[in-house]
This record gives C-alpha cells, sequence and structure tokens, in this order.
C-alpha cells in the first residue's frame, strides 16, 4: 500500500511517501481502502513526539473513511463494500471499564494511529467493532472529519462537563476542529455558546454553527473579560479547554460560580499555576477528558443525522502532500477539517 510515514520524530519535513505491504485483518478485524483520512492535532504530537513508544516507520492519522475490502476470521458485523467511518479508540472490550461504556479508561486503551498504524494510508486495519457506517449520501472528506472531534466534543461537553439545557458554554478555537463540533452540540442541546475565533471568516463560522456571540480571539483583547462582559459579568457554566497552558487557569477565572473547566488537551503549553483560592472559593472544577466511547460517537452522529451538526471541511489535499497539509493546520489557516485523499 502507499503510506506517509515518518521514521523519526520531528517537523513535517520528517513525512514522507513510502510503499508498505498490504496490512492483513486478524480475526475481528477488517481491512478498510481508505478514501479520505482527516487531520487532527493529535497527528503533530505524534509526529513531534509524545514520549510514548509507537510503532516505526509511523503511519499517522486516527480519523478516516472508505469501503471494507477485506475482513479477518470471525467477523460479522461488516462485509466488503460497506462505506464506513473508524472509531478511533481501541480498547480490549472485555474489562468493567470497557463493558461500563468507559473505552477511554481501559488500561489497554489506545488511539487508532497513535499507538497504531493510522489512516494516512491507502489501506487501515481495524477491529471490525470500531467501523461505524457512512450516513446514507455522506461524502467520505465529510464522514472522515467527524469521528475524533466529535466524539471528543462530547464526551467534554455531556459526559465529563454535564452539560444542561440554558447553561452557557464558552468554545475557543471554534472554527478548528473540536471547536466546530463543540459549538454544534452545546447549542443543539439547548445551550448558549459563546465562541472565540481568529478572524472575522472565522467568527462567521461560529455564528453559522450556532452560537450567540462570536468573539475575535485576534483583537488583542483579554478574553476573559470579553467572555464575561458578553456573559453580563457571570462568566460562563462550562469552557471546552482544548488550549491548555496559561489558558486553562483564564478560563477558570472567566467561569460562573460552580463553572467546569473540561480540558482534552495541550496545544498552547502543557503546565499551569493558579492560585487554589480561585479554585475552591468560586467552586471551579477543571475536568480531564480524554476522547470517549463509541456509544458518545453514536449519539453525536445521531444529531448528524437529524441536521443538528454537521462536519465543516476546509480542504482536501491528495495524500502525497501531507506534509503541506500539516503545515496549513499547524499555521491554524484552516477553516475547518483538512482532508488527505488517497
Ligand atoms: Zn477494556
Amino acid at each position: 500500500m502507499k503510506a506517509i510515514v515518518f521514521r523519526r520524530h520531528g517537523g513535517p519535513e520528517a513525512l514522507e511517501a513510502a510503499e508498505l505491504p498490504d496490512p492483513q485483518p486478524g480475526p475481528g478485524d477488517v481491512r478498510i481502502a481508505l478514501r479520505a483520512a482527516a487531520l487532527n492535532h493529535l497527528d503533530i504530537w505524534v509526529r513531534i513526539g509524545l514520549g510514548a513508544t509507537i510503532p516505526m516507520p509511523h503511519v499517522g492519522g486516527s480519523d478516516g473513511a472508505g469501503v471494507v475490502d477485506a475482513v479477518g476470521p470471525d467477523v460479522t458485523s461488516v462485509s466488503p463494500g460497506d462505506a464506513v467511518m473508524i472509531a478511533p479508540g481501541l480498547s480490549c472490550g472485555e474489562c468493567p471499564e470497557c463493558l461500563a461504556g468507559r473505552e477511554s479508561r481501559c488500561p489497554s486503551f489506545r488511539i487508532h494511529g497513535f499507538q497504531t498504524q493510522g489512516t494516512y494510508a491507502t489501506h487501515t486495519v481495524v477491529p471490525a467493532r470500531n467501523c461505524l457506517p457512512v450516513p446514507p449520501g455522506m461524502p467520505f472528506p465529510e464522514a472522515a472529519s467527524i469521528p475524533l472531534v466529535f466524539l471528543t466534543a462530547y464526551h467534554m461537553l455531556f459526559t465529563r462537563g454535564g452539560l444542561r439545557p440554558g447553561e452557557t458554554v464558552f468554545v475557543p478555537g471554534a472554527a478548528g476542529g473540536v471547536g466546530i463540533a463543540a459549538v454544534q452540540l452545546a447549542a443543539a442541546a439547548g445551550a448558549r455558546v459563546v465562541a472565540a475565533a481568529g478572524g472575522a471568516e472565522k467568527t462567521a463560522l461560529a455564528r453559522k454553527l450556532g452560537a450567540w456571540e462570536a468573539l475575535d480571539s485576534s483583537a488583542n483583547k483579554n478574553i476573559g473579560d470579553e467572555v464575561r462582559h458578553v456573559t453580563g459579568g457571570r462568566g460562563p457554566d462550562l469552557v471546552v479547554d482544548h488550549v491548555g497552558g496559561d489558558f486553562t487557569p483564564a478560563a477558570a477565572a472567566m467561569c460562573a460560580r460552580g463553572g467546569r473547566v473540561v480540558c482534552c488537551g495541550a496545544t498552547a503549553g502543557k503546565q499551569f499555576a493558579m492560585p487554589m483560592r480561585s479554585l475552591y472559593v468560586p467552586e471551579v472544577s477543571i475536568l480531564g477528558a480524554y476522547m470517549g466511547s463509541r456509544w458518545e460517537l453514536v449519539e453525536a452522529l445521531r444529531l448528524v443525522a437529524h441536521g443538528k451538526a454537521r462536519p465543516v471541511v476546509d480542504r482536501t489535499f491528495p495524500l502525497a502532500h501531507a506534509a503541506d497539509a500539516q503545515r496549513r493546520m499547524d499555521e491554524r489557516r484552516n477553516l475547518g477539517k483538512i482532508v488527505l485523499a488517497p
């Protein structure tokens, strides 16, 4: 198969085209001939190196959609020819956490394309239970753009954040992957969404997707003050924090009393420091969220099927141009998901 690999951690220049043996599906596995792979910031972190041991040469990419072209022994749920998208969380399926539907807490939880060979390729192999049908009529680039970010946003808002109708949610980076999903899922749940994004085009997109207010984060104002201002001084009940670093204490400080900051990543910095008092006096919670479970993706897909949410595709690059695609994401020039087509 054709793939984009890296043989050492590094910048986008570490990505190179390679011809690899076709992966063979084992018991319970299926092979998918990919039609589209969507980029996530995770791909860049995996390329730079997160300290975890990963297969080398490495094929990155967690999100993909395509057509099943081979199935291993004992597969009954999908057949060759089925159009599927990949649920990127891999777990044992048998431990108490998996049985309770909390797969990302499974001791053997892994993410496709991080700890396994991923979707920057013409083919990939996943367990049959990680295949979900592509909604009828949905193009492959859109289908590939859904799983990781919609799953993450659903898990952050509802499962970890306990969002209730009428609450106010702040979503920074609202024109990025998790942001686009979070704005729509929160609005669909009856929350009032305050979004922030860099520039007029991105704030317009956030409004179109259901944000009640969209702040321009490139305007060089204190975003916490602005959020407090537009919420009448009260602050949001929940902050979707996919930013990390110094943003996290700022998010906690802008929250209403009893507010929750749900963190899923740390693109802006790996650590933060804050006065303890600013947590316990206003009873603000900081919660971690790591991907999510297949049932949450199924719930998010139900909202897509009902027209309450949709993926937004920025641009499709040929697979061979994966480095350019990653640069575009790294420089935050994208409006929605960047897709690779093999
Ligand atoms: Zn398990």
